[in-house]
């Protein structure tokens, strides 16, 4: 059996009065790759933000690699080097070169020396296909190539856990395909990943557990299989007849 890698227990988020995840509890393992999907709205992106304190749970416990989130004392930085997140809009610093994206981070946080770090950074480049981007400036590259710097520069920090908030939501149709084959090696490679899509071929293809999420609940969780041809509850009837 391998080992939990994040327990979420009874986590509730309110922003003010309005509720939105509701007493969700939760395991995920080591080497699963879960793609999230639900309606605009449904908390989706709150939820991944919890995961590392990018949003602060109400109430309840979320335990990563065995650190106590909820614990006041736990030094989330040090947490942080362990889970990799992308988002939707890459967030690559504007001022600096491809190479030093990538590089800054273990760099600042003294985990690599500079040499190491770029070393590291240009095996990455190679395996996101980049190698001859790595001097130029983000603001040179294509939305796809950007998006593709940005899991890199997530990778570099040799995270346990890897985040995705709809890494591909604002791509151009013929950039997703390379974005998407990327997060398909890695998790070929048993990278532990948390995905929000709306790339169901990829969640049937590539998950091997898929969770629909609704008004702040997890109403169904189970393979790919499960949700898309057998999914128990009617909403999820409901979302997939609109999505697929
Ligand atoms: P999704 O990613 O599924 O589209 P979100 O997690 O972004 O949904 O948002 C869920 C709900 O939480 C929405 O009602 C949204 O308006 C609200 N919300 C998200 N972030 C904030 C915030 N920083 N402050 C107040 N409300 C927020
Ligand atoms: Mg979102």
């Amino acid at each position: 059996m391998s080992k939990n890698q994040i327990v979420v227990e009874h986590l509730v988020k309110r922003y003010g009065d309005n509720e939105v995840l509701k007493d969700i509890s939760v395991t995920f393992k080591e080497g699963e790759v879960v793609c999230i999907i639900g309606p605009s709205g449904s908390g989706k992106s709150t939820f991944l933000r919890t995961l590392n304190k990018l949003e602060e749970a109400t109430s309840g416990e979320i335990i990563v690699d065995g650190f106590n989130l909820t614990d006041k004392s736990t030094d989330i930085n040090k947490v942080r080097q362990h889970i990799g997140m992308v988002f939707q809009h890459f967030n690559l610093f504007p001022h600096l070169t491809v190479l030093e994206n990538i590089t800054l981070a273990p760099i600042d946080l003294g985990k690599m020396s500079k040499e190491e770090a770029e070393e590291k950074a240009i095996n990455l480049l190679e395996l996101v296909g980049l190698a001859d981007k790595r001097d130029e400036k983000p603001e040179k590259l294509s939305g796809g190539q950007k998006q593709r710097v940005a899991i890199a520069r997530a990778l570099a920090m040799n995270p346990d856990v890897m985040l995705f908030d709809e890494p591909t939501s604002a791509l151009d149709p013929e950039m997703v395909g390379d974005v998407l084959n990327i997060m398909k090696k890695l998790a070929e490679e048993g990278m532990t990943m948390l995905i929000v899509t709306h790339e169901m071929g990829f969640a049937k293809n590539v998950a091997n557990r898929v969770m629909f999420i609704d008004g702040g609940h997890f109403l169904e969780d189970g393979t790919p299989e499960q949700i898309f041809d057998h999914p128990q509850n009617p909403r999820t009837k409901d979302f997939l007849d609109k999505v697929l």
